[in-house]
């Protein structure tokens, strides 16, 4: 009988410490038998990988990018080591990988490789040998063997990649909640746990600030059809499938609220109003490897226009210098920035056919006296920048204005 295959991933919270490690260690050897082999994928420790980003910036504002994976993947292989460790210590016989021991082939993208290729034969090897096998999460290597990192949540795209290269037949991502909620339960205290979503959904509520799955990692289980079950960590219960589009799905209208405060606003003020200065602009700032978000140009007056956009906190500094330079070529005013932003969104695929939803959320943050500076919209989505200070408050009252306690 051929054997079958679990990848499961355990995120940061769930090995914050030791007796996490042995509850993580105990759970993994509960599915461990004759018929099914365990490939385990985990993250680094708590906020090790934050605490290990906080130490290279003591020691520079702007860190060499291969530097900061060497440093940021040495998370991933304490919590694996451990976990093999703990695992073993139960009588079970275990074996830790990095990424690069497994064969996880990435492109050269510092901090944000793509995976090209994942050669399975040492986990192939190691099943063989019965032993549960441990995965670095977050990291590959290239074809120079330099070490890589996948983004920020990248073990989630670990565990996915893996889930397809192994042909598991179930992939089970734990973390510190039960599941997919309509808000981040943390915000909204009445947020509700949603049984199915679909990965077109998901994607859109992980773009849009739902950290609880990498974008990234959707992205791929949406291409394979890979379908993800997300669980808690600490309880037995049924989690969130993640799934392909249902006929009965579509009908919902809005399926939740995201929040996301990792964004920053830039304007460049008294823009010449003439054909070919978008471009150009954006042509300087894609140059540099930044990604823009909403865009926003205003009316314009006396031939000159003011034209606002938003990039990741992380890329600001980059993007301020990269728009100073092309601000002064083309004769703009002055350049300004906003940290203080937050993408509030209403994300569902029955948008498509539902109509209203963006009048709705407009007139609750009207009610709420919270003032809209950037409207965007996708086919499954509403978002709405506004003030970081009043996210939440606008979070909650979407929340409640659209019944999604109720659903
Ligand atoms: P892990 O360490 O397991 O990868 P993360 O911290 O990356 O976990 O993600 C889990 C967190 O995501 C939760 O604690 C929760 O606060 C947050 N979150 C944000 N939006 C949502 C949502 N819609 N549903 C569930 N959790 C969410
Ligand atoms: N440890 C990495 C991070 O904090 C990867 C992960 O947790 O998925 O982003
Ligand atoms: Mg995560």
């Amino acid at each position: 009988m051929e054997k079958e295959i679990i990848v499961q991933k355990f995120g940061g919270s769930s090995v914050a410490d030791i007796d996490r490690i042995k509850n993580v260690a105990l759970r993994v050897t509960a599915y461990k038998n004759k018929h099914t082999d365990i490939a385990v994928v985990v993250s680094a420790l708590g906020d090790t990988t934050d605490e290990l980003e906080a130490l290279a910036l003591k020691l520079s504002q702007d860190p060499p990018e291969r530097e900061m994976d060497m440093l940021l993947s040495t998370g991933e292989q304490m919590s694996c080591a451990l976990l093999a460790i703990a695992i073993k210590e139960l009588g079970f016989d275990a074996i830790s990988f990095t990424g690069s021991q497994v064969g996880i082939k990435t492109d050269k993208s510092h901090t944000k490789a793509r995976i090209i290729t994942i050669d399975g034969k040492r986990i192939s090897r190691a099943f063989k040998e019965n032993k549960i096998v441990i995965v670095a999460g977050y990291q590959g290597v290239t074809s120079n063997d330099e070490i890589t990192t996948l983004g920020r949540g990248g073990s989630d795209l670990t565990a996915v990649a893996l889930a397809k290269a192994l042909k598991a037949k179930v992939c089970e991502i734990y973390t510190d909640v039960d599941g997919i909620y309509t808000a981040d339960p943390r915000i909204v205290k009445e947020a509700q746990k949603i049984k199915t979503i679909t990965f077109e959904e998901m994607l859109e509520m992980a773009s849009l600030g739902a950290q609880v799955m990498q974008a990234r990692s959707i992205e791929v289980a949406k291409r394979f059809n890979i379908p993800l079950h997300v669980r808690s960590s600490f309880s037995k219960e049924e989690g969130t499938m993640i799934i392909k589009e249902t006929e009965k799905m579509e009908e919902i209208a809005v399926r939740g609220v995201t929040c996301n405060k990792n964004e920053a606003k830039i304007t460049i003020c008294s823009v010449p109003d003439k054909p070919g200065i978008a471009a150009k602009i954006f042509e300087e700032i894609s140059k540099q490897g930044i990604n823009v978000d909403t865009i926003v140009q205003n009316v314009p007056h006396d031939k000159l226009s003011d034209i606002s956009f938003t990039v990741t906190k992380a890329d600001l500094n980059k993007a301020i210098k990269a728009t100073n330079a092309i601000g002064e070529k083309i004769g703009a005013g002055e350049i300004l920035e906003d940290r203080n932003i937050a993408r509030v969104s209403m994300v569902g695929s029955g948008m498509r056919s539902h109509s209203g939803i963006a009048a709705k959320m407009f007139k609750t943050l009207a009610d709420n006296q919270i003032n809209i500076e950037m409207i965007s919209t996708s086919e499954i989505s509403v978002s709405c920048i506004i003030s970081q200070d009043l996210a939440d408050k606008a979070v909650k009252a979407l929340h409640k204005v659209f019944k999604l306690e109720q659903i």
